[in-house]
């Protein structure tokens, strides 16, 4: 068997998986792990690997630390058998700017692309090198591949990608939406043309990666036409701790009123989305309070599920034609609430939900719409782990 290795590092956390690129997105992967809590007093590191779980609590100065504490257990606990069948590292990296179009295998050049565009994403971009760079000391017979987020919408047309301020401005800070989640909306887009039993070059979809973070894309003929995240993750939907789009005028009001710069972050990327509003920011807490007649959660789903049906509804006048609306992500593949009410009162445009087929609780990609409903509504689960796995597979395989 050949296996990928995956990570994804975080400010403070990495996670690993080992992954079969040949496997489908709800395979479990042969280990997970997670090493968290990187430069605080106490670390942990998690592995999970066949229905069992090792923890292990130690204190991990840096990413250094922790990715080779990691190693070690995973030697302890017999796991590291697995990298004999290893072909490739695969890394998740946020931001590709403009830069990368494509996974690109690690080089010393590489990486130094990879840093320069670090002002677009301060905290990540960062990460992710250190991610990199203790990885390739780690494991070094390997080819490691760089993923990035942004990578599936770099060629969105200029109308789509361009914000109306000066274009000066602009060009000098390199400010244009670059979009993120690609590789979730290119894996999940991947997918549906079969499900519905269309060519993909005739397919025209919407996709709706709901998740803590949350994105929606309209995708002809598999390449993305828009999306709703922009220059950072920030923009677009409402999301569990993420404001979303926001007049800008309220930033201006907010920092002329006393509020910092890191305070406005704050308050953006945390203190906002279900969060803000309601106080929770999981979805299943949401309905909670509901059930329980709170109604600033009401609210709270009221204004996500309109700020969602803008999106959906700019997205399918954008395409012209739509094909298929699928639905993927934590609260895209699980919350029927939510797929209902987004699709509800479409019958004008063609869309008809199943009740029965949309409640129904399973793991596997499935359409929700009823036989008749000419714009085909789907649930499809994405598995970016494993996205990031085949693509760097496959860039491994070039190399020889
Ligand atoms: P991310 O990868 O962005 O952290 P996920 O795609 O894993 O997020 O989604 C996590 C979110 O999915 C949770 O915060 C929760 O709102 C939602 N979620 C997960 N399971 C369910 C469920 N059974 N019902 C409703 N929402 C769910």
């Amino acid at each position: 068997m050949s296996l990928v290795l995956v990570f994804n590092s975080g400010s403070s956390s990495v996670k690993f998986q080992y992954v079969d690129p040949e496997s489908t997105a709800t395979d479990t992967p042969i280990v997970s792990g997670l090493v968290e809590q990187i430069g605080e007093p106490k670390g942990r590191i998690t592995i999970k690997s066949e229905g069992e779980e090792y923890v292990k609590e130690l204190e991990l100065h840096d990413h250094h630390d922790g990715m080779t504490a990691a190693v070690a257990f995973m030697h302890e606990t017999g796991l590291d058998k697995h990298r004999k069948d290893a072909v490739a590292v695969g890394h998740r990296v946020v931001h590709g700017g403009r830069t990368f179009s494509a996974p690109a295998l690690v080089d010393h050049e590489t990486i130094q692309k990879i840093g320069a565009l670090t002002p677009l994403a301060p905290l990540h971009n960062p990460a992710n090198i250190s991610g990199i760079k203790v990885a390739q000391v780690l494991l070094p017979h390997l080819p490691h591949v760089a993923v990035f987020d942004t990578g599936f919408f770099n060629h969105l047309p200029e109308a789509a990608a361009t914000y109306a301020i000066d274009k000066n401005v602009a060009a000098e800070h390199n400010i244009r939406r670059y979009g993120f989640h690609g590789t979730s909306h290119e894996f999940v887009s991947g997918l549906v043309p079969e499900l519905i039993g269309r060519a993909p070059e005739e397919t025209n979809q919407v996709v709706l990666h709901l998740g803590n973070g949350a994105s929606a894309s309209a995708i002809r003929a598999g390449k993305p036409i828009d999306t709703s995240m922009g220059l950072t993750p920030l923009a677009g939907l409402v999301m569990g701790t993420r404001s979303g789009d926001v007049d800008p005028g309220v930033l201006l009001y907010l920092l002329r009123n006393g509020m910092d710069v890191d305070e406005l972050d704050t308050l953006l990327n945390r203190r906002s989305g279900l969060k803000g509003l309601s106080g929770v920011n999981d979805f299943r807490d949401v309905h909670r309070l509901i059930d329980m007649g709170n109604d600033n959660a009401k609210l709270a789903l009221e204004v996500y599920l309109t700020q969602l049906r803008r999106i959906i509804g700019g997205y399918m006048i954008e395409l012209g034609r739509v094909d298929a609306i699928t639905f993927t992500a934590g609260v895209g593949e699980n919350d029927a609430i939510v797929r209902a009410r987004a699709m509800e009162n479409l019958d004008f445009y063609g869309i008809k939900i199943d009740d029965l087929k949309n409640e129904e609780r399973s793991r596997e990609a499935r359409v929700i719409s009823t036989e008749d409903s000419t714009i085909k509504v789907l649930v499809v689960p994405t598995n970016e782990e494993l996205a990031i796995a085949q693509k760097a597979a496959a860039v491994a395989q070039q190399q020889g």
